[in-house]
């Protein structure tokens, strides 16, 4: 602790632009994970729109949670038309051999998801860009932080890739594989280290959810102009009220079901989209 009051920040839609498109890949991975992998009896192609919809709403219930915890509340959507996630596969409702085969869709998920989000990373994700300016104004004022849902690995070769300074950062944490370490956990150690005061800067619904739960104040990035206003707050020791926890409305719903239709339409079709026009779609 070398400052008495600390700034943590989200990093995917925080940090980086391009919030939504994650959700897309969500669900494309999901989806295909479960068709390919032994799960293909709860995605049938006539059941499609209905299955966009409840996977959508299982991922609007997760955003920026980390992504095993959303495959499995879209599994649960899926299977079972309850959008929440559940600790244990276990919970699941399945049967033996498809609580075995449960390993391969989440390998195949996990694959997935992470070739479309290099994809996008390298064609279309950038920072913010006020986003590296306000870090480096903070920095002698304020211990700062990265609490992210991102597995730790990936989040490590994101900053890098981004040229993110890390010697501005007294910690740089994101999820682990085994599924621990949310960032609601990130938060309460933090705050455990006995600063004055703790904001948590994120994009999402979930992320003022984390912060209420955690006892820190939460600080809303919604576009570039919120890093001025940020600055503005952080000078003057004043921040904004918390917002209530808001919903992310029928807007992202339909982005979502619009966006992840056409590929998954392409690979029911048999004729699959490739990462890269998978992106391309989704952007423009
Ligand atoms: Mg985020």
């Amino acid at each position: 602790m070398n400052h008495p009051e600390a700034i943590a920040f989200d990093f995917d839609g925080t940090l980086i632009r391009g919030g939504w498109d994650k959700g897309v890949h969500i669900l494309i991975s999901a989806y295909t994970a479960c068709r390919e992998c032994g799960f293909s009896e709860y995605v049938r192609p006539e059941h499609l729109e209905r299955d966009l919809l409840r996977m959508a709403r299982a991922y609007m219930n997760y955003m920026g949670s980390p992504r095993f915890q959303q495959l499995s509340a879209i599994v649960n959507a899926l299977l079972h038309d309850v959008p929440t996630a559940v600790e244990d596969p276990a919970q699941l409702g399945l049967d033996a051999v498809h609580l075995e085969r449960y390993e391969g869709v989440r390998q195949r998920y996990n694959a997935l998801y992470s070739e479309l989000n290099d994809t996008a990373a390298r064609l279309f994700w950038r920072p913010y860009p006020s986003a590296k300016e306000t870090l480096a104004r903070l920095a002698p004022e304020f211990d700062l932080y990265i609490a992210s849902g991102v597995l730790q690995e990936l989040l490590d070769a994101d900053l890098d890739r981004h040229g993110f300074d890390r010697n501005l950062f007294a910690g740089i944490w994101g999820s682990s594989r085994t599924g621990g370490m949310d960032k609601g956990e990130i938060l309460v150690h933090i705050r455990k280290q006995g600063y004055r005061e703790v904001v948590f800067c994120g994009d999402s619904n979930k992320d003022c959810e984390y912060s209420r739960r955690a006892g820190v104040r939460f600080f809303r990035i919604r576009h570039d102009a919120s890093y001025r206003e940020l600055l503005d707050s952080a000078r003057r020791r004043e921040w904004p009220p918390d917002p209530e926890p808001w919903e992310e409305g029928p807007e992202l719903a339909s982005f979502l079901i619009e966006k992840a239709r056409r590929p998954l339409r392409a690979l029911i079709e048999g004729h699959p989209m490739t990462a890269e026009a998978i992106s391309q779609w989704i952007n423009q």
